[in-house]
């Protein structure tokens, strides 16, 4: 069979890039390995701010909406102390979320490719000439297209299987994942009516090393619960475990669904086209490194990226030079925010429950500060300023120069994926190893362990 293009995997980004370029008449296949009504069924805590659907204008139904939030509150890990940041959000039904974008992507005459399974891809001329799929207990069937699009979460399928010569098969560290587990349950007690309105997150680095552990109302009835936990990988904590050990006792009520999933927490893929490849969502790491969200920006990924394949195949064909554009599309647009980011979520990892503590006990930043950073990921003047003040006050000048240090490996990360980002794929690599000295010297200045280097 051939295409336009070829997208494997149809979560948010491939269902997302699938109906942008089908809406350009492009004539579409998506490979998916579950069946198609299972199609959105995905491990998630399902919280997402309504900022994202607006950024790509993507008018989603209210039925694909569970409950609504006012914003998110953080607790500090006694749980006395609550900080909260301001900001309309939504909990999605997955399963429903998933559906309408395929209902939409098959209105719009995307073939789809339900039950098969990515097995191999042929390269021709230094380009992909066809993948190759398998039905479950089926035939093979060879896929050719003049773009492929690899949106196949985190644990890459398309894209682990190009040369290595080719920077779009970068290979991550496992500490740049978190691993998660979680449950929707029905509770037996509704959540207290003034925290229903908000998506809670706890920082607490006994129960989640390495990242927090969350309750995310699902239901006006504040008995649909959405509870999990996410852990650095580095083959010491095992999320289900803590899960069982620390938050199954708190939370009493029947099984709705439970789950488990890696999530990659750190900066975007270095590009995210390569030849005739272009790599969307989980796929391309573009989730926040610090909330490890990743809906939104999975679906900004692949808006951006289909545009330009669209946009390079009208032009004639696609390769790294004629869609060049959609790295720094998207590096302006999420990626450099995700790679300032990704120091933040490193110096985080290294803080104890003592050091949160602290810090919302004193209320050292505000909500509004929170905001900002989730939104602009800069710690900006104003931010630094009342930041050091309060800790001057209170007489921790080691947080001080520490603040001070991560701050200055933020900015230089943020102007690499922004205005320092290569103007043209040539320069790609002397800008990849600049990228990885500064994250390996941040490593190294505050004892970070970045595990090993993963083979996919
Ligand atoms: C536990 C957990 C909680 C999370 N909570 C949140 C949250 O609250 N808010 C938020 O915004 N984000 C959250 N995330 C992250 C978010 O779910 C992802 O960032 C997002 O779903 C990524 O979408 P995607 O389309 O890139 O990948 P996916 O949704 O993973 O889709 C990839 C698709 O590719 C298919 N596939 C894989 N391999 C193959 C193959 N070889 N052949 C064919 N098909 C294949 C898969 O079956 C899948 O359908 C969470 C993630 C986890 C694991």
């Amino acid at each position: 069979m051939k295409y336009d293009v070829v997208i494997v995997g149809a979560g948010v980004a491939g269902l997302e890039s699938a109906i942008v370029l089908a809406s350009k008449g492009f004539k579409v296949a998506v490979v998916e390995s579950k069946p198609a009504e299972k199609i959105g069924d995905k491990t998630c805590g399902d919280a997402i701010g309504i900022h994202h659907f607006e950024k790509i204008s993507l008018e989603i139904p209210s039925k694909v909406i569970d409950y609504k939030y006012r914003g998110v509150k953080i607790y500090s890990p006694s749980e006395k102390h609550g900080l909260i940041v301001p900001g309309e959000g939504v909990s999605v039904n997955r399963v429903r979320f998933g559906q309408w974008l395929l209902e939409e992507a098959l209105k719009k005459r995307v073939e789809l490719y339900d039950s098969y399974v990515l097995t191999d891809v042929i390269i021709k001329n230094d380009m992909v000439e066809e993948v190759r799929v398998k039905k479950v207990n089926g035939p093979v069937v060879e896929l050719k297209a003049n773009a492929f699009i690899d949106a196949s979460g985190a644990r890459p399928a398309l894209r682990s299987k190009l040369p290595d010569t080719w920077p779009i098969s970068d290979k991550p560290f496992t500490t740049d994942f978190n691993i998660a587990y979680r449950e929707v349950i029905r509770s037996v007690n509704p959540m207290p009516e003034e925290d229903s309105k908000y998506a809670l997150i706890y920082l607490n680095a006994e129960v989640a090393p390495g990242g927090y552990w969350w309750l995310f109302p699902k239901s006006d009835d504040r008995v649909v619960l959405n509870i999990g936990l996410g852990v650095v990988w580095n083959g010491v904590y095992n999320p289900r475990h803590n899960y069982e050990k620390y938050l199954k006792p708190r939370f009493r009520g029947d099984l709705i669904h439970a789950g488990g999933g890696i999530v990659p927490t750190r900066r975007p893929l270095p590009t995210l086209v390569w030849r005739n490849v272009g790599v969307v969502g989980d796929a391309a790491y573009t989730v926040n490194p610090v909330h490890g969200g990743g809906i939104g920006s999975s679906l900004e990924a692949a808006y951006i990226v289909s545009t330009y394949i669209g946009n390079g195949l009208e032009a004639g064909g696609v390769d790294e030079k004629k869609v060049w554009e959609a790295n720094i599309k998207y590096m302006q647009a999420y990626g450099a925010k995700q790679a300032g980011l990704d120091i933040l979520r490193m110096y985080l990892q290294k803080l104890s429950n003592d050091d949160f503590e602290w810090i919302l006990k004193n209320k050292i930043v505000d909500g509004s500060s929170v905001y900002d950073l989730g939104v602009k990921g800069e710690l900006g003047e104003k931010i630094l300023h009342t930041v050091s003040a309060m800790i001057k006050l209170l007489g921790k000048p080691s947080l001080l120069n520490q603040l001070r240090i991560m701050r200055s490996y933020m900015n230089r990360l943020i102007s690499l994926h922004s205005t320092e980002y290569p103007k043209s794929p040539e320069e790609l690599p002397k800008w990849m190893s600049l990228v990885e000295n500064i994250v390996e010297e941040y490593a190294r200045t505050i004892g970070f362990d970045r595990g090993q280097k993963v083979k996919w």
